[in-house]
C-alpha cells in the first residue's frame, strides 16, 4: 500500500493578490478572466473566504456575485503571476525527493511509499508550514491510500486543514456524500446518474457495474471501484520519468565484486519492477558509487535499441562497477538507474 499526500492551495488566485495588497485580506475578494471593464459578462474563478460568506462561488456568472455581494472587489485574472507562485510551490515539494504529480497550478499529489500514517501526519504538517512561511499562502492537505481519496480529504477540510482517511474510514466516509464529490463526476454525469436514482455514493457503489459500464463505459467501472472505497490510480510523475534509479549504502563497505553484485541484484529488481509497472522500455543503463572518502563516480551505457531486460540491467551495472573497485578505498553506496525511458503505446507484452 502506497499512501499519497494531496496538496491544493486554499482559494489559490485569490491568496496571491491577497499577499501582494494585504489591505484586501479582510473584505470580499474575486478573481476572474474578464477584464475589469468587462466583469459583468465574465464568470468568477476564485474568490476569498470573506466572500465565500456571501455565496459567492467558483463559477458563478460575476453578476450573481454582485447581487449576493454588491462591495465585492473584483480583479483581473494575472496568469503569468499566479503561475511564478506555483512554480515556487512545486519546487518546494520537489525538494522533498518525492515522486510528485502536478495535477493543476494548485494542486500537486505526493507519494511517500515507506511512511505510515502517523509519519505521513507529520510529513503533511511540514509540508503546510513550509509553505506557509515560505510562500507566505495556506494549503489543505489529505491523506489517503490512493489520489483520489486524499484529493477528497482536502475537499472536505477546507481551508488550511489537514485530513486522514485510512482504508477502514473510507466506507463511512463515502457512504452518505453526494454522487457531485466524487473526483471525476461533473454536472453532465450527475445528472445522468441521477436519472438511474443514483444519488449518494453508496447508491453508486450498490449499482451493477455492467450497467454502469454499459451507460459511462470504462469510467463507470472506475467509479464503481471508488465507490467501493478502491483508488487504484498511481501517481505518475513527468520529471520522473527521464530515469529510474535506487541506491543504498551497503551495510559494509566494501571491494569485494560478490558482495557489490548481490546489492546490484537487489537494486536491479526494484528498478525493473518500476519498468514493469510503467509499461517502460529504455535505452541507458547507469550507476553510482560512492566511496568511503565519501568521492563518488557515475558510469553509463546507452543502447541503440529499447532494452527492458532485467538480466541487461544486472550484467551491464556489474560491468559498469567493475573498473571502479579500488584496493585502497572501499565502496560505501551504490546506485542503478535506467535512463531514456519511453512507454510504448499500448500494452507492452510481459
Ligand atoms: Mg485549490
Amino acid at each position: 500500500m502506497t499512501i499519497v499526500i494531496f496538496i491544493d492551495m486554499d482559494y489559490f488566485f485569490a491568496a496571491c493578490e491577497e499577499l501582494r495588497h494585504q489591505e484586501l485580506k479582510s473584505i470580499p475578494l474575486a478573481v476572474g478572466t474578464a477584464k475589469e471593464s468587462e466583469k459583468y459578462r465574465g464568470v468568477i474563478q476564485t474568490c476569498n473566504y470573506v466572500a465565500r460568506k456571501f455565496g459567492v462561488r467558483s463559477g458563478m456568472p460575476t453578476t450573481n456575485a454582485y447581487r449576493l455581494c454588491p462591495n465585492l472587489t473584483y480583479l483581473e485574472s494575472d496568469d503569468k503571476y499566479y503561475s511564478d507562485i506555483s512554480n515556487k510551490i512545486m519546487q518546494l515539494l520537489r525538494s522533498y525527493n518525492r515522486k510528485i504529480e502536478q495535477m493543476s497550478v494548485d494542486e500537486a499529489a505526493m507519494e511517500v511509499i515507506e511512511l505510515n500514517y502517523d509519519e505521513s501526519y507529520l510529513l503533511g504538517m511540514e509540508i503546510k508550514n513550509k509553505i506557509k512561511n515560505e510562500i507566505g499562502l495556506t494549503c489543505t492537505i489529505g491523506i489517503s491510500f490512493g489520489p483520489t481519496f486524499a484529493k477528497m480529504a482536502t475537499d472536505a477540510s477546507k481551508p488550511d486543514g489537514l485530513m486522514i482517511i485510512k482504508e477502514e474510514d473510507i466506507h463511512n466516509f463515502l457512504k452518505d456524500k453526494k454522487i457531485s464529490k466524487l473526483p471525476g463526476i461533473g454536472p453532465k454525469t450527475e445528472q445522468r446518474m441521477m436519472e438511474l436514482g443514483i444519488k449518494t455514493i453508496d447508491n453508486l457503489a450498490k449499482y451493477n457495474p455492467i450497467l454502469l459500464s454499459e451507460k459511462f463505459g470504462y469510467v463507470g467501472l472506475e467509479l464503481h471501484a471508488l465507490a467501493n472505497g478502491i483508488d487504484n490510480k498511481k501517481i505518475s510523475d513527468k520529471n520522473d520519468r527521464l530515469s529510474i534509479g535506487r541506491e543504498r549504502t551497503l551495510n559494509v563497505d566494501t571491494s569485494d565484486i560478490n558482495e557489490l553484485s548481490k546489492m546490484i541484484d537487489i537494486l536491479s529488481n526494484e528498478v525493473y519492477n518500476e519498468i514493469l509497472d510503467g509499461n517502460y522500455w529504455f535505452k541507458g543503463i547507469g550507476i553510482k558509487v560512492k566511496y568511503s572518502d565519501f568521492n563518488f563516480v557515475t558510469r553509463n551505457k546507452h543502447f541503440n535499441n529499447n532494452i527492458d531486460s532485467l538480466n541487461t540491467i544486472k550484467s551491464t551495472a556489474v560491468a559498469l562497477i567493475k573498473p571502479l573497485i579500488k584496493n585502497d578505498v572501499k565502496i560505501r553506496k551504490i546506485g542503478v538507474r535506467v535512463f531514456a525511458i519511453n512507454k510504448i503505446g499500448g500494452q507492452k507484452k510481459l
